[in-house]
């Protein structure tokens, strides 16, 4: 099971990923206040930007929470480190620039476990900054999942609401989001082009698959 044996005798890098409404903080704080209870040292760090609820707090949107160290950046996590720490706790980890990857990676081998949270895809259904990497390069990941707010089917996309700001940024409110599955998420249009374009290279196209070739 998830965590067992991890960050005991060496580090390691956990993610916990998925859509928004999809209970990523919850799974981190429960990892985090399982080690609390096995009396580890746990220090939790969200990139300054989510202040959404709380200041200093990571508030799961089931109101659980837990204090936090807000940074600016990836390397304030190193310079805010204390020694004694065996456990680092990152949420919306989505939101860090790219040195994060090298942060965690020297976090992992220094002996420390470390539990990353955040959104694995933007609202555009693309990997989300430095994400794909940390999903590559962890010990264990976990996908967790929302439901589709049309059909209530388990939702892996986080879909926008249609409004006039486009900034890949917004930091997400529920009336701004919801959680869709694959069928009811809306695809830019480039990549519905590209949908259609294979769609028609179909075999039963033909007449087609034989010109393009
Ligand atoms: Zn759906």
């Amino acid at each position: 099971m998830v965590g067992l044996g991890l960050g005991q005798v060496g580090g390691g890098i956990e993610v916990v990923c998925g859509p928004m409404f999809s209970g990523k903080t919850e799974e981190l704080i429960r990892r985090v206040r399982r080690a609390q209870i096995g009396r580890q040292k746990v220090q939790i760090f969200k990139p300054a930007i989510d202040d959404r609820y709380h200041k200093t707090k990571v508030v799961s949107h089931s109101s659980q929470s837990i204090e936090s160290t807000p940074v600016v950046n990836s390397l304030e996590i190193l310079q805010k480190l204390y020694d004694s720490t065996r456990i680092v706790a990152i949420d919306e980890v989505q939101f860090f620039d790219e040195a994060v990857i090298t942060v965690i990676r020297k976090l992992a081998r220094r002996g420390i476990r470390v539990i990353c949270a955040g959104l694995d895809q933007d609202s555009d259904g693309m990997p989300f900054g430095p994400m794909p990497v940390l999903l590559a390069i962890a010990d264990h990941v976990q996908k967790v999942q929302a439901v589709c707010s049309l059909c209530g089917a388990p939702a892996t996309k986080s879909f926008r609401k249609p409004t006039d700001n486009r900034n890949q940024v917004m930091v997400g409110e529920q009336d701004m989001y919801e959680a869709r599955c694959r069928y009811h998420f809306e695809y830019n249009d480039e990549e519905e082009e590209l949908l259609n374009y294979t769609y028609a290279l179909r075999p039963s196209a033909s007449v087609q698959t034989d010109t393009v070739n």
